[in-house]
């Protein structure tokens, strides 16, 4: 199949612009188009078919529901039985914006949306084009990330086309997403709203409307199955092996990796915040990727920095960890799954293994 391309012009009129990428979504097609997370793979959400292709060019597992695309506040009421308070609330303050709310279904949504549960996930995106876009498709549209499955999520254009080029009818370019990482995810369903999955609309952020919010305890518990089925896959996994470095030295872990690494004679990728970067050594064989200096900015570089690794053909990769809190609980829930979880704490001068595999290059430093 030839992959169209649409290149958005900002000084035209949007409409026009997205009539044959709308027309393709009506006709059962899929197409890519960015939000203000990251690219979704678009689909007629109501038509079965058409959702099934989405899990085809993602090569995406069948029990891992997709989330339904809405273009004004009350579409909402077609696709669900009945909101709880919590969920209107959560609408009110955050919508439209990275929020995806965890709803009964209505017997309309087909069941390979939903992958079989009773419930459906639903997002109210701020961005112009995909709202255009639903608006004129003129209906839901289910959209996971445009990425295949397991690959870290595209935030732009080029990154989508890596991934889908030649397998779906289209993608809509309109430039790089503000975000970087994938929408909040917030289960209205139960008497307390629970936090599925981390995003752009912060846990702190929830609390302070709410009052309270719980966390899927999946989310921090190994032994535990995360409630939203998607986040018990491996994702966002570049090629090389990689390291995560946490604590309250992860800039000092970090160099003194980069140095072991590239001393051990790899071609070493290194994904780190600003000041860190600005100390460590030039050699041919590391390859510094700057994540920027806020979480904000590294929200936004992570997955386009992360896929570069791939291109750049990195033999291992060295990422800098950021606290837990605001956005950073997103960054490293993302983070610590391309890792595969193998982490590093750095305090006192010392590195100690949190989780995972130590790499060869730092087994006489690493405390045990
Ligand atoms: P993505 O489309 O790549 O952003 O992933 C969508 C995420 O939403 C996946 O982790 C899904 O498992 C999750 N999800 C979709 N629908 C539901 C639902 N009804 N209940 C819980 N999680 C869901
Ligand atoms: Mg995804």
């Amino acid at each position: 199949m030839e992959t169209k391309l649409w290149n958005l012009k900002k000084n035209e009129p949007l409409a026009p612009q997205l009539i044959e990428a709308a027309a393709l979504l009506a006709g059962g097609e899929v197409v890519a188009f960015p939000t203000e997370t990251v690219y979704g793979l678009g689909a007629d959400g109501l038509n079965p078919d058409a959702c099934r292709k989405i899990f085809a060019a993602k090569g995406r597992p069948a029990d891992n529901p997709l989330i339904l695309h809405i273009c004004e506040m009350d579409q909402i009421l077609q696709l669900t039985s009945g909101l709880t308070p919590l969920a209107k609330k959560l609408m009110e303050a955050f919508w439209p914006g990275p929020m995806t709310l965890i709803v009964h279904k209505s017997d309309r949504i087909p069941d390979v949306v939903t992958a079989g549960l009773d419930t459906v996930a639903v997002r109210f995106p701020v961005h112009t084009v995909a709202r255009e876009l639903i608006r004129q498709a003129g209906t839901p549209i289910a959209a996971p990330s445009a990425n295949k499955s397991g690959k870290p999520s595209p935030t732009n254009a080029a990154d989508v086309l890596q991934d889908m080029d030649g397998i779906i009818a289209g993608v809509v370019d309109g430039g790089a997403c503000d975000i970087g990482v994938e929408s909040t995810i917030i289960d209205t369903t139960g008497p307390e709203a629970v936090i599925l999955r981390p995003g752009g609309i912060t846990l702190e952020m929830v609390s302070k409307v709410l009052g309270s919010v719980k966390l899927d305890p999946g989310l921090v518990k190994k032994d535990e199955t995360p409630r939203a089925p998607g986040m018990k896959y491996r994702h966002y996994a570049p090629k090389a092996p990689m390291v995560l470095i946490e604590g309250p030295e992860a800039s000092l872990g970090v160099i003194r990796a980069a140095v072991m690494a590239e001393a051990s004679g790899l071609r070493t990728g290194v994904l780190a915040l600003a000041g860190t970067v600005d100390h460590l050594p030039r050699s041919p064989r590391l390859i510094v990727h700057n994540g920027g200096s806020t979480l904000e900015e590294l929200a936004e570089n992570l997955f386009r920095e992360l896929r570069l690794f791939d291109r750049e053909q990195v033999d291992t990769i060295i990422g800098e960890g950021v606290d837990d809190t605001d956005l950073g609980l997103a960054i490293m829930n993302r983070m610590r799954k391309s890792a595969g979880h193998n982490i590093l704490w750095a305090e006192n001068g010392l590195l100690r293994r949190k989780s995972g595999h130590v790499p060869d290059y730092l087994k006489d430093f690493v405390v045990q």
